[in-house]
C-alpha cells in the first residue's frame, strides 16, 4: 500500500476460532475431541487515514467476523488490531476503551433489527452523544442532533418521530446518523445496503462517499457484492473460507485480478472495467468452514489446481499494488482457461 508508513488501522495476524463442539456429554460417549471452526485465519492488511478497505468474499468468508474483532465486539484467538499505533487488545479496562471506543463505530447491515422502536430518533441520535459525555446542555445535543440529521439530508424536524416512520433507505441514515454522533474518525460499515432495493443502495453509497470526503472519514466496509463496493474502494481485500487470498489497489484488482477466486466472484457480475479478459465461469460451493480443504482452501473449486495446491497452503506473492496467495501466481503458471480445459 502507498502510505502503509502511516495507517490508521493496521491488522497483523489475526485470526478468530469458535469452538463449535457438541455438548459435553454428546462427545464423551462418541469418543470425539473438541471442534474448533476457524473463522478468520492470520489476516493482515492496512487502512490508510481517509481511505477506503473493502473486504469481500461469499457468505461464511469470516469478514463480519474481521468486522467484529476491529470494532471489539469480540476478541481474537491470535494477531493484533492497531488503531493509530495502539494495540487495541492492550487496553483492557473500560476506562482506556472508552476514548477509542467513541473514534470508531460501526453502522450494521439491517436497520430493521439496529434500531430501538420505541425511541424517539432524536434519542436514538443523541444516545452516543450522552454516553461519551460530549455536550452537556440539553438544547445543544438537540441541536447536534438536528446537524446530523441533516448530514445525512433528513430534516431536523424527523427527529420527533420513530423509526417505523421511515422508510428502509432513511432508516439507515438515521444509523449512519446515529454513529456520527460521536465524532469517530473510522467506520466499519457490515454489508450496510444489503437489506436495501438496488436504488437506495446507491443513495446510501453516495451519501458515505460525501460524508467521508466532507468529515475525512476511514471506511472499512465489508460486502459480498463486488458491484456494490466498485466505486467506493480505494483498497480491495478478498476473502475466502476464513484467509485473505488477495488484496490491492482497487480499481487493479477490478482491472486485473490475479487469484483465480478474485477472477470467479468478478465473472458473477458485470465487466465493470471494460477488460475484455476470459471469464471463469461461477463452480461449486463454499466447503463447510469446519473442515475446510488441506493446501489452498479454493483447490477443489480452482480449474488451475495441482498437487502442490492439495498439500501447501500459498504464502504471499507481491503484486504491483498487494498481494496473492496463489501457488500457480508464484509459479508463474500460465493460468487460462484453454489450459485448464486441456487438462480436465
Ligand atoms: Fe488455484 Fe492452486 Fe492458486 Fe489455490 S493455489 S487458487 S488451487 S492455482
Amino acid at each position: 500500500m502507498a502510505e502503509r508508513d502511516a495507517p490508521l488501522v493496521r491488522v497483523d495476524g489475526l485470526s478468530k476460532n469458535f469452538d463449535v463442539s457438541p455438548p459435553f456429554l454428546e462427545r464423551v460417549l462418541a469418543r470425539q475431541g473438541r471442534t474448533m471452526l476457524k473463522a478468520v485465519d492470520g489476516v493482515s492488511f492496512d487502512i490508510p487515514r481517509g481511505k477506503t478497505f473493502s473486504l469481500v468474499g461469499e457468505s461464511g468468508c469470516g469478514k463480519s467476523t474481521v468486522a467484529k474483532l476491529v470494532v471489539g465486539l469480540i476478541r481474537p484467538t491470535a494477531g493484533s488490531i492497531q488503531f493509530e499505533g495502539a494495540d487495541l487488545a492492550s487496553l483492557t479496562s473500560r476506562a482506556q476503551m472508552q476514548p477509542i471506543r467513541r473514534r470508531l463505530q460501526m453502522i450494521f447491515q439491517d436497520p430493521y433489527a439496529s434500531l430501538n422502536p420505541r425511541w424517539r430518533v432524536a434519542d436514538i441520535v443523541a444516545e452516543p452523544i450522552r454516553a461519551h459525555g460530549l455536550i452537556e446542555d440539553k438544547g445543544a445535543v438537540l441541536r447536534r442532533v438536528g446537524e446530523l440529521l441533516e448530514q445525512v439530508r433528513l430534516s431536523a424536524r424527523d427527529g420527533e418521530k420513530f423509526p417505523h416512520e421511515f422508510s428502509g433507505g432513511q432508516r439507515q441514515r438515521i444509523c449512519i446518523a446515529r454513529a456520527l454522533a460521536s465524532n469517530p474518525e473510522f467506520l466499519v460499515c457490515d454489508e450496510p445496503t444489503s437489506a436495501l432495493d438496488v436504488s437506495v443502495q446507491a443513495q446510501i453509497l453516495n451519501l458515505m462517499k460525501d460524508l467521508q470526503r466532507e468529515l475525512g472519514l476511514t471506511y472499512l466496509f465489508i460486502s459480498h457484492d463486488l458491484a456494490v463496493v466498485y466505486h467506493i474502494s480505494d483498497y480491495l481485500g478478498v476473502m475466502y473460507l476464513g484467509r485473505l487470498v488477495e488484496w490491492g489497489d482497487a480499481r487493479a484488482v477490478f482491472r486485473e485480478p490475479k487469484h483465480p477466486y478474485t477472477r470467479m466472484l468478478l465473472d458473477a457480475i458485470p465487466d465493470l472495467e471494460m477488460s475484455g479478459r476470459r471469464r471463469i465461469p461461477v463452480a461449486g460451493e463454499v466447503p463447510s468452514p469446519i473442515s475446510p480443504p488441506e493446501g489452498c482452501h479454493f483447490h477443489p473449486r480452482c480449474p488451475f489446481a495441482d498437487d502442490r495446491c492439495r498439500r501447501e497452503i500459498p504464502g504471499d506473492t507481491p503484486t504491483a499494488t498487494g498481494e496473492v496467495r496463489c501457488h500457480g501466481i508464484e509459479e508463474g503458471r500460465p493460468m487460462t482457461l484453454e489450459r485448464a480445459t486441456a487438462e480436465v
